[in-house]
């Protein structure tokens, strides 16, 4: 604990509380002082009443940046392409497809179940 204490200059903090409030992970925020572990950084935050921040930068519930997306990922457009906030889906892909399963219902869901129609048709009319 010593030790710890030791390790916070008023500097330290304020990069501290800087980085904590732009969503950095306790561990990154950790790599980015040096010199002290990420329970230390999470214990430090803590105590400075830091806990209820802004969401991440990088959460995967909440999309990916195009900076971020792979060919794997899912590119279902999330938000408004103008606005910093926008973000594409992110979730695993369907194996050829652009979409996540869940996304692909939503992408292929009216040729799909036009064609569902027709195919009905057909099979009531032979
Ligand atoms: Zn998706």
């Amino acid at each position: 604990m010593e030790q710890e204490t030791n390790s916070w200059t008023d500097e330290r903090v304020e990069r501290l509380k800087y980085l904590w409030s732009q969503g950095m992970s306790a561990s990154e925020i950790a790599q980015e002082l040096g010199d002290v572990t990420r329970n230390a950084v999470i214990g430090k935050a803590h105590r400075l009443g830091l806990s209820g921040r802004p969401s991440p930068i990088r959460k995967k519930t909440k999309g990916v940046t195009i900076l971020d997306l792979t060919e794997r990922m899912c590119k279902w457009p999330i938000g408004d392409p103008k606005h910093p906030d926008f973000r594409f889906c992110g979730h695993q892909a369907v194996q050829g497809m652009p979409y996540c399963a869940e996304h692909c219902a939503m992408a292929y869901q009216s040729p799909n179940k036009k064609k569902a129609e027709d195919e009905e048709k057909r099979a009531a009319n032979t």
